[in-house]
């Protein structure tokens, strides 16, 4: 009898539906047809693959609302959120999958009577692992990149959202060739043998342990890998900042998705002349905010997904209090079930965990600093390096604060939203390869020679 995997609301802990998960020991089966999937698929051009992705896309946008409220019970954000999640998805398929053909196009180069083609391959199968909290959105930036280099994929969800990340690929799957795109139910027992089966590529998205766990699987066979993983961003408000705009900025960055952002600012890096003010602007913005019910109007931020990430977030918040923090807002005794209140601390510094460890919960965390050089030293330390935002009135100043930076992505005066053609990417451990822009594209390809002494056919 294969396992049953219950997804619960995180509101209210009911449980919002099952499914059956995949037998580990049927992986290998899964994997092989998928690979004989790809020989049609792969035989393909480019933008007949591009074109058939952007169709299948169209499907995504007509289930936007059903999927939307699917991956609203799973995770407890707001509705409009969730469906807007899928919206975005279905929206941005077509320059994705043009972007991509593109990126892919042999290329030809001569060298006296030497001729060389060089041409991006399918690598075969594409095992994409994707996390819970934007588990559409997440999953498609991985899968339509793959699809598009003509591998066939096998998508497994997060256990935390496995009910939207099914439907998410049998939406797609339909208007694709039987068998190009599949899923698999389970939790990392799963994703470990998809990993461990005869595929060519991982693309993951998820935490940095599970990250080195993957890599370690992967040096068996040496598997291609790409992996987007966790981060401590930074936000940076220099003296001469607009402090109402970067307020805004900081109360969205913390709190959005009830701060579970691979980029949300988990360490505010404030220079104490304006620390006060920004503060106090930081504080009436977020006792605004309304948490509740991802069904209800006007909420602005749900739970935490599960019971281990509350007490995470809540073990942060106490080791910071213990430390010395101050708490300006919330804090975990105003918590309820899942629902951990919007947080701010003042007084952070590099002893507490919550300095380093990634948290992924609403807390803004100010740290007090003293000029440029002090911002700087304290951003860039640690191992994450995922992005960072500046705020600064003199833009010249803002900017050279930022290439200081030992992060993959920085917003100045603006957040880290990507942009079309350009990667994804984290520095440091928040990342190893990336997807997104031309040179993304190219990581889900085999890149291959051919050179002939006559011109090439
Ligand atoms: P996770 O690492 O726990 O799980 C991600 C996926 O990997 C899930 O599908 C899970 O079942 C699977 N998995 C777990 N262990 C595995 C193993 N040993 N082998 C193979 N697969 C395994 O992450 P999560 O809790 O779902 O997501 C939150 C994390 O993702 C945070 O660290 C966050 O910063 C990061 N994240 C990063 C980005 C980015 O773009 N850099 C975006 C979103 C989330």
């Amino acid at each position: 009898m294969a396992e049953v995997l219950a997804s619960r609301n995180p509101c209210s802990g009911e449980v919002v539906g099952e499914l059956r998960c995949t037998p580990r020991d049927a992986i290998g089966d899964v994997v092989a047809r998928s690979a004989n999937a790809g020989d049609r698929w792969s035989a393909m051009t480019l933008d007949e693959r591009a074109q058939a992705i952007t169709t299948a896309a169209e499907a995504l946008g007509d289930a936007a609302a059903t999927l939307g409220r699917t991956s609203c019970l799973e995770t407890g954000k707001p509705l409009p959120v969730a469906i807007g999640e899928v919206k975005q998805a279905a929206a941005a398929t077509a320059a994705m999958a043009t972007s991509a053909a593109e990126a892919l196009r042999s290329v030809s180069s001569r060298q006296g009577d030497l001729v060389a083609r060089t041409v991006y391959d399918p690598y075969g199968v594409c095992a994409v692992l994707a996390p819970w909290n934007f588990p559409v959105w997440l999953a498609h930036c991985m899968v339509v990149p793959a699809l598009c280099a003509g591998n066939t994929v096998v998508l497994k969800p997060s256990e935390n959202t496995p009910l939207v990340g099914d439907a998410y690929a049998r939406t797609l799957a339909a208007s694709l060739p039987p068998g190009v795109l599949t899923s698999v139910v389970g939790g990392p027992g799963v994703g470990e043998a998809l990993v461990a089966a005869r595929v060519q590529l991982v693309a993951f998205t998820g935490s940095r342990a599970t990250g080195k766990s993957i890599l370690r699987s992967a040096s068996e066979r040496l598997t291609r890998v790409i992996m987007e993983l966790g981060g401590k961003d930074v936000l940076i408000v220099l003296d001469d900042a607009d402090l109402a705009a970067a307020a805004d900025f900081a109360c969205r960055s913390a709190f959005f998705n009830s701060g579970q952002v691979c980029v949300s600012s988990e360490r505010m890096l404030v220079d104490a002349r304006v620390e006060a003010k920004f503060v106090e602007l930081l504080r009436e913005r977020a006792q605004r905010l309304r948490m509740g019910h991802g069904l209800t109007e006007g909420v602005d931020l749900g739970p935490l997904i599960h019971q281990g990430q509350f007490d995470r977030v809540a073990a942060h918040v106490t080791d910071a209090c213990e430390r010395g923090a101050e708490v300006v807002l919330g804090g975990p005794r105003q918590a309820e079930g899942l629902f951990f209140p919007p947080t701010i601390l003042r007084g952070v510094t590099p002893g507490m965990k919550i300095f380093h460890e990634e948290t992924f919960g609403p807390v803004a965390n100010i740290i007090t600093v003293h000029g440029e050089d002090d911002a700087v030293a304290k951003a860039n330390e640690g191992d994450y390096g995922l992005s960072a935002v500046v705020f600064g009135g003199d833009r010249s100043r803002a900017e050279r604060v930022a290439r200081r930076l030992d992060v993959g992505m920085i917003g100045i005066n603006r957040p880290v939203t990507g942009a079309r053609d350009t990667p994804w990417v984290g520095a440091k451990q928040s990342g190893y390869g990336f997807h997104g822009s031309p040179a993304g594209h190219r990581h889900f390809a085999q890149v291959r020679v051919l050179l002939a002494d006559a011109p090439l056919a």
